[in-house]
């Protein structure tokens, strides 16, 4: 590692008015930046140091949302979320992740913004233009089987890997961003993230002088809700593809989808061509195909993961034929369906 000097954040007013040096990192639980600074991904200069920011530690529930501080846990936000129908996509999508050591770490703003998994990124001997820019993408002609197939570019295929965000995404949130000027703005999660296009390296809409305080979720009506993660093995590893839905039936019509999916875009994946299609539309296997194939018009396969569309596609069909039948038969609109 490259020498680096540590500054420590312990309240809000610290960051606001912080001189740092330029290239400096936030660093909150560091299960993502350690690693990257061991492989000379990242070489900061100065690292912020807020595991110890106290004023945002905790998850407060008001009347109409639930605000979770940066600071929250990724393990404390999977147990509060559990006890509270409303939120629990967030829950399934938070226990899928990871290990319960990383989750004891990882925090929520930490994990909005972790870096991609695409190996490539990871290896300096490779051109990467997420990494280093114009210096190419190894993943469109190599081995490319965890890659994105909605929203990429000739510049970058990589996907995010957070299964929180995916949930996060389909719950309508809201991140609330703190300028060092103590300006707060909130934006919703899918205005967050940027497709790479030409400027892979830009992964979202933060400015230079803001952090992540906290996510508002809104308290709405958001059904029964399931999130399955297809992986390459039960634990510990990223999303092939997930999907997180929560559905409200009135008898047969879909009067409210929540949906996002996870491994198949460079953002966690908002469908709106989805949700269009099945939104007060009557339930059926055929509406379901109608809608994926909207979703699926733009996507792109690269070689390796021409599998994904398919997988997708069964995996979404699954989810939403799972909420269907736990519906008719409890008629519960609003609960979890965990997997088995
Ligand atoms: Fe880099 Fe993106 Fe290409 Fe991966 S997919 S090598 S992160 S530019």
């Amino acid at each position: 590692m490259n020498p680096f000097s540590v500054q420590h954040i312990k309240r809000t007013q610290d960051i606001t008015g912080l001189s740092t040096e330029d290239g400096a990192k936030y660093i909150a639980g560091g299960t993502n930046l350690i690693d990257l600074m061991k492989l000379q991904v990242e070489t900061p200069p100065q690292l912020i140091n807020l595991s110890q920011w106290e004023d945002e530690q905790s998850i407060a529930e008001n009347d109409d949302h639930f605000r979770i501080g940066a600071m929250v846990t990724n393990t404390a936000l999977a147990n509060y979320a559990y006890h509270k129908p409303s939120l629990s996509l967030l829950s399934q999508a938070l226990l899928s992740g990871a290990t319960v050591q990383l989750r004891n770490r990882a925090t929520t703003g930490g994990n909005l913004l972790q870096r991609t998994r695409c190996y490539y990124f990871y290896d300096t001997t490779k051109a990467c233009n997420k990494r280093q820019p114009g210096s190419g993408c190894t993943a469109l002609t190599s081995m490319n089987r965890i890659h994105a197939i909605l929203g990429t570019s000739n510049d970058c295929i990589a996907t995010h890997p957070s299964d929180m965000a995916v949930a996060m995404m389909a719950l309508d949130s809201q991140v609330e961003l703190t300028s060092k000027t103590g300006e707060v703005r909130n934006i919703p999660l899918r205005d967050f993230y940027c497709v790479p296009g030409s400027t892979p390296h830009i992964e979202n809409v933060l400015k230079y002088d803001e952090v992540i305080t906290a996510v508002i979720i809104p308290k709405q009506r958001h059904g029964t809700q399931y999130y399955r993660k297809v992986r390459d093995r039960s634990s510990y590893a990223f999303a092939l593809v997930s999907v997180g839905a929560g559905l409200v039936l009135k008898n047969d019509t879909i009067e409210k989808l929540t949906l996002a999916f996870g491994g198949v875009g460079t953002k966690p994946w908002y469908p709106a061509s989805a949700i269009k299609v099945l939104t007060g539309a009557t339930f059926s296997d055929d509406v379901l195909d109608l809608a994926i194939d909207a979703e699926l018009a733009d996507s792109k396969v690269y070689g390796s993961n021409n599998f994904k569309p398919d997988l997708l596609r069964n995996t979404f069909k699954s989810v939403l034929n799972s909420l269907y039948e736990h519906q008719r038969e409890s008629g519960d609109h609003e609960g979890a369906l965990y997997e088995n």
